[in-house]
């Protein structure tokens, strides 16, 4: 990295608030040492899956950048909240940046390429995101499905309020280990689990499929990130609602999209199917029934 590549990834003021950021959530996180109740870490455990697994996997990830199933709006904006409880971004920067990931994968192009090194795919990429995605105009060419929506907009603008919200509740409900536990201690989880998947599962793991990038299927980022990690299926079937495709390949988010179709809040699950000539995803209503039989054939086990 030259002096000036340096220089433009870490400039002012942008950079300096993410870091101060995310320096000031680390050392919050470090006074969970002194907070400690089982009641706080059981609402740390409970807000990490609810803002990383619902919020960050199933709404910002699965359903607004992937489109995989279909729900309805009151459902869509309960997960655009819940995403921004866990304090990355709004969910059309969000998304924007992960459909930025998806067009240029591991190229220079790519805001979190891995062949910049860990930590760049981890989080410094962070310190230069608004940059590199202002620069492409990202938002508005890869988000019109959600720059149209007015409370999205909205939300994307004070994506924080959602947090101080829940970080006033925290405190009424449990004092000071509620906040740490609640706030600081789940932040940081809920970052790095996430985290893990742009770094870790684009370098470790194994390739069940040959994608044009360097994607892996990593275990413990797919225990962590609950299923994220079986991150080149993902990339093989970019649309498919379900991500661990073997039997052991354990996807909680899927499981949980299973759940919301059966209780009438998800429909039009895609998953993928392998035709003769390529790779496709389809719409599946009945899934349940028919998701076995086309998942054991993308998987080459029919
Ligand atoms: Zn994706
Ligand atoms: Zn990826």
């Amino acid at each position: 990295m030259t002096d000036s590549s340096r220089r433009s990834r870490f400039s002012m003021p942008q950079d300096w608030i993410v870091l101060a950021w995310i320096v000031f959530m680390h050392v919050g996180a470090l006074a969970g040492i002194f907070t400690f109740s089982w009641k706080a870490l059981g609402v740390c455990v409970f807000l990490w899956w609810l803002t990383g697994g619902i919020g960050i996997c199933l709404g910002f990830h699965r359903y607004f950048t992937h489109r995989s199933f279909t729900t309805s709006r009151p459902v869509e904006y309960f997960l655009a909240v819940m995403g921004c409880l866990a304090g990355e971004a709004g969910p059309i920067s969000w998304v924007a940046a992960h459909r930025y990931h998806h067009t240029y994968s591991d190229t220079d192009k790519d805001p979190h390429s891995p062949l910049k090194g860990f930590l760049w795919a981890h989080f410094t990429w962070l310190f230069g995101r608004e940059d590199v995605l202002a620069k492409s105009d990202s938002c508005k060419r890869f988000t019109p499905d959600m720059a149209k929506d007015p409370f999205l907009v909205w939300l994307d603008k004070f994506h924080m309020l959602p947090a101080a919200v829940l970080a006033g509740v925290l405190v009424v409900l449990g004092g000071w280990p509620f906040l740490v536990w609640g706030m600081f201690v789940r932040s940081v989880l809920v970052y790095h689990s996430t985290w893990f998947v742009n770094s870790a599962s684009h370098i470790w793991g194994y390739r069940s499929f040959q994608t044009q990038e360097m994607s892996r299927n990593n275990w413990w980022v797919a225990l962590l990130s609950f299923g994220e990690g079986w991150h080149n299926n993902h990339h093989a079937f970019q649309r498919s609602a379900r991500h661990g495709m073997r039997w052991w390949e354990v996807d909680l988010t899927y499981r949980t999209i299973q759940l919301l179709w059966a209780l009438g809040l998800a429909s039009d699950i895609h998953l993928p199917i392998r035709t003769s000539a390529n790779r496709v995803t389809v719409p599946v209503a009945d899934f349940d029934v028919r998701s076995r039989l086309l998942l054991k054939k993308a998987v080459g086990e029919v």
